[in-house]
């Protein structure tokens, strides 16, 4: 990557490595260790770089289907050829534990793969009839789809490479530029991104960015008229702060959620509450709950709950929680002390309310116990919030319909997994639940990355996935011929 000892990591402006005045550093939360220096770009250097994405906006239209799909196989492979590096890297800045940095890279790799295919045949466009009213007799409508304009992509921490990947690939697909903006605590994976993406050739120059911009100076990027297409994923704090400070502008929000895992009374074998368990106990707890659709709610029926809590606990119990550069790590630090003590005051919370603490609980600096709480009162703070971070709380209902009203009962909407065997309920899952997508028979933290992906009520709206992100990205116009 491109950094010295004296200097601080580059940023990429308009496809080139640029520098800035000021730096700022990325610290690993594991051990508090500095991991480099970042350079941060001046007013100037983010006014050229959004200058250039609004110059290249034709151009990059314009580019070939194969041009895009070239460049895109190229980052998929290249970031294939260097994922232990780009695995390690997300490690030390993120604290992930290095089974899941690994699993983030490979997601990435089949990101651009995907953009790449997608690119390939995307808006082949359709003809329609319109003579079927008589004032359409001898027209015709072809439809295609154009680019809204360069898109602002706003990233955050916790998946610091996938997350940016869902941004940039679909972009590059459809030949829109993107300005790409990492989160504080983790640019450097974007950034050795933006390294590969440099290594491509046929992309006009403007096409794409990286920019570690202070947030203080996010405000007026945002703002930007040049920028008419937003992609944000991070909290709902600051994603509705932005859709209230541009209402005219194409705002996608992927914000947070508390998903629900339900387990209903059919799921009752002894094979079934292991399966249920396990998967509950590895998706509360990976990347140390950091994740928009970790398992923070389990609702079991009250048929199978006794034994579900058991298996949940002994399996939550066994969670290697340590150095997240072991691989045998399961569950590494927060992000950083701060989110911990957060966790740590929550659950301290819950606990002085009357939950009661089945496991877990205790703080180490930036790490937090993996945690299961039961009896959780509904005035908890961990009763709404979200958690992000390793807590589990188990509720105990009566029956589907109590156990759908339950997961209801949420301002968020991202992502429930329910656990059952039957049809019948699996489908009116489907038309219950207040989500953007059901997963039956594993947790709602399952997601491949050509879904579908996005929340409603308070998640935000709008939909990633490769495919779905190029319509987010585009719009319809049709071309009426007459006179044929
Ligand atoms: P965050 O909202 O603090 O930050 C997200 C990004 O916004 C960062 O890049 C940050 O620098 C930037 N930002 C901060 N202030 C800004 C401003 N005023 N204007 C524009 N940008 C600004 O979120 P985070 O802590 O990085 O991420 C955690 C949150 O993200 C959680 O709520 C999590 O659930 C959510 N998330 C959602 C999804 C999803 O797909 N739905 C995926 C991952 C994370």
């Amino acid at each position: 990557m491109t950094t010295t000892d004296a200097a601080p990591y580059a940023f990429w402006l308009a496809g080139r490595a640029a520098r800035g005045e000021d730096a700022f550093d990325v610290t690993n939360p594991w051990d508090g260790g500095l991991v480099g220096r970042v350079s941060t770009p001046t007013a100037d250097q983010v006014e050229q770089a959004v200058a250039a994405a609004a110059a290249a906006k034709d151009a990059f239209a314009a580019t070939p289907a194969h041009v895009r799909a070239a460049a895109l196989d190229h980052v998929s492979k290249r970031l294939a050829e260097r994922a232990e590096e780009v695995a390690r890297l997300i490690t030390v800045e993120n604290g992930k534990p290095l089974k899941w940095a690994r699993g983030e890279v490979g997601r990435a790799v089949s990101v651009f793969r995907l953009a790449a295919e997608e690119a390939r045949r995307f808006n082949g466009g359709e003809a329609q009839r319109l003579d079927t009213d008589p004032g359409g007799v001898g027209r015709l409508a072809l439809t295609r789809r154009f680019t809204r304009g360069p898109v602002l992509g706003i990233a955050p921490f916790n998946f610091p490479l996938n997350l940016v990947a869902h941004k940039v690939a679909p972009a590059i697909a459809v030949g829109a530029p993107i300005v790409l903006k990492p989160a504080p605590a983790t640019p450097l994976s974007a950034l050795l991104l933006g390294e590969l993406l440099a290594e491509t050739e046929g992309l006009p120059e403007g096409a794409w960015s990286v920019l570690p911009v202070p947030n203080d100076q996010m405000p007026a990027l945002v703002q930007d008229p040049r920028l008419p297409v937003i992609s944000f994923t991070g909290s709902d704090t600051v994603g509705y702060q932005i859709v209230d400070s541009v209402p005219r502008k194409h705002v996608t929000l992927e914000l947070g959620g508390n998903a629900a895992a339900v387990v209903l009374a059919d799921w009752s074998s002894e094979q079934d509450l292991e399966w249920a368990a396990s998967r509950i106990a590895t998706f509360a707890n990976y990347q140390a709950g950091q994740s928009c659709i970790s398992v923070q709610r389990v609702i079991a029926d009250a048929s199978v709950f006794d034994a579900l809590a058991e298996k949940v606990v002994a399996k939550v119990r066994a969670q290697v929680t340590g150095d997240p550069s072991d691989a045998a790590t399961d569950v590494g630090p927060l992000v950083s002390e701060a989110a911990a003590e957060r966790v740590a005051q929550w659950v301290d919370d819950a606990v002085a309310k009357g939950a009661k603490l089945l496991t877990g609980g205790a703080r180490e600096g930036a790490t937090y116990a993996p945690t299961v709480l039961a009896d959780l009162p509904a005035d908890a703070v961990l009763a709404t919030a979200e958690a992000f971070g390793p807590v589990l709380s188990l509720h105990r209902v009566n029956g589907a319909e109590e156990a759908f009203a339950a997961v209801n009962d949420s301002r968020f909407g991202l992502q429930t997994g329910v656990f059952t065997h039957d049809l019948q309920v699996a489908f009116k899952a489907h038309r219950a639940l207040e989500v953007g997508g059901v997963i039956i028979g594993d947790a709602p933290s399952y997601r491949a990355d050509q879904m579908p992906y996005g929340g409603v009520k308070d998640s935000g709206h709008g939909r990633e996935g490769v495919k779905f992100a190029m319509e987010d990205y585009t719009y319809e116009r049709v071309l009426v011929l007459t006179g044929l």
